[in-house]
């Protein structure tokens, strides 16, 4: 008999596709919270597959005996009570290396906007580019450059490495802190198949916030914000700090006071502290360049995810 999977946050049409070949029957579709145990009783769900926005508790784990996998395509399992779910001979599954080099190159992007103001230009062009040209053309002329500029890194995991190759690709130096690491060897790929590697070595936290002119954050969920009025008062007049990591992780108070009081210039930001209702001072701050958490939502990125959830249901469901 076919074994029913519920996939309730989407997922990628190679990664249906994939699930269906290994003889699955695929529910892909959104039920609410709220009606999720029914469902899954009602149909026998063996594999609910989630990413951030369905939340798999302890009520769905102990109320739901069909459920023999829950997994999440990304990283953080922020919305699954894994121990609880470990605890009743639950798998849960998650992509961890998936979406590296997609985040890694969204940080990228917020930071060549806010290096040429882009970030900003978007939004006056439209309203006022036909009538004050020179006008805007003057406030964004003061822009710069990346290369042999310092880019820390809080973090040096997955993604924290790869923004690391990108960094040197262009030229930049690189710092990093990681509680957890104190060198890595950074191979980088090029497209005739050469490599180059570079050896790094871990800095003191306080080095890296006060000697970066970009700052970019990687860790993982805390309980308490990592960057917050302390880190502000000891890094550089221009440093532009960007966090893809998780909301709060960089103090969202602290943070605009930061850029009211011209105590640093710019930031970039693809998570919120009160995701999806993010503060609209955030939002409204014309020197915080904004994504709605697309971190990992790139084509690519969505079809490794897809594809390696199926592999994986395959060998624990199939065999
Ligand atoms: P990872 O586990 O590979 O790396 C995290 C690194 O942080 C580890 O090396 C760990 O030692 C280090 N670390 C932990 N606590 C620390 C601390 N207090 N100070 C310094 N270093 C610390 O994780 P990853 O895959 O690189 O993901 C990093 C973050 O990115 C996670 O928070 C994840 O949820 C987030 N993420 C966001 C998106 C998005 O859409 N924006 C997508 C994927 C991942």
């Amino acid at each position: 008999m076919k074994k029913n999977i519920l996939v309730n946050d989407g997922i990628s049409k190679q990664g249906k596709n994939k699930l269906i070949s290994y003889d699955f029957n695929v529910f892909d579709k959104k039920i609410a919270q709220e009606d999720l145990v029914e469902f899954i009783n009602k149909n026998k769900i063996q594999a609910i597959l989630v990413r951030s926005a369905t939340k798999v508790n302890k009520n769905i784990i102990d109320s739901c005996p069909s459920l023999k996998i829950i997994g999440r395509g990304g990283v953080g399992m922020d919305n699954i009570d894994v121990e609880h779910a470990k605890s009743k001979d639950i798998d849960v599954i998650n992509t961890p290396d998936a979406s590296s080099i997609s985040v890694a190159e969204l940080v990228f992007s917020h930071i060549f906007s806010i290096s040429r103001f882009t970030h900003q230009s978007n939004r006056s062009m439209p309203l006022e580019g036909d009538v004050s040209f020179k006008n805007l053309k003057k406030k964004y002329s003061n822009g710069f450059e990346l290369k042999n500029k310092t880019i820390g890194i809080i973090g040096f995991g997955r993604i924290g490495q790869e923004v690391a190759k990108i960094a040197i690709g262009i030229g930049m130096k690189v710092l990093f802190f990681d509680k957890n690491i104190n060198s890595k060897s950074i191979k980088i790929d090029f497209f005739d198949k050469k490599q180059i590697s570079f050896e790094l070595k871990v800095s003191e936290f306080k080095t890296v916030i006060s000697s970066s002119d970009i700052l970019t954050i990687h860790v993982p969920k805390l309980n308490s914000s990592l960057i917050s009025k302390k880190e502000f008062k000891i890094m550089k007049k221009n440093v532009c700090i960007i966090n893809t990591s998780r909301g709060g992780i960089v103090n969202e108070k602290d943070l605009l006071e930061s850029l009211n009081t011209n105590r640093i210039k710019f930031a970039g930001l693809d998570v919120f502290e009160n995701e999806p209702t993010p503060d609209i001072k955030i939002l409204m701050n014309d020197n915080i360049s904004l994504t709605p958490h697309i971190g990992a939502s790139t084509i690519e990125a969505q079809n490794r995810i897809g594809l390696e959830l199926a592999e994986k249901l395959n060998i624990i469901l199939n065999g």
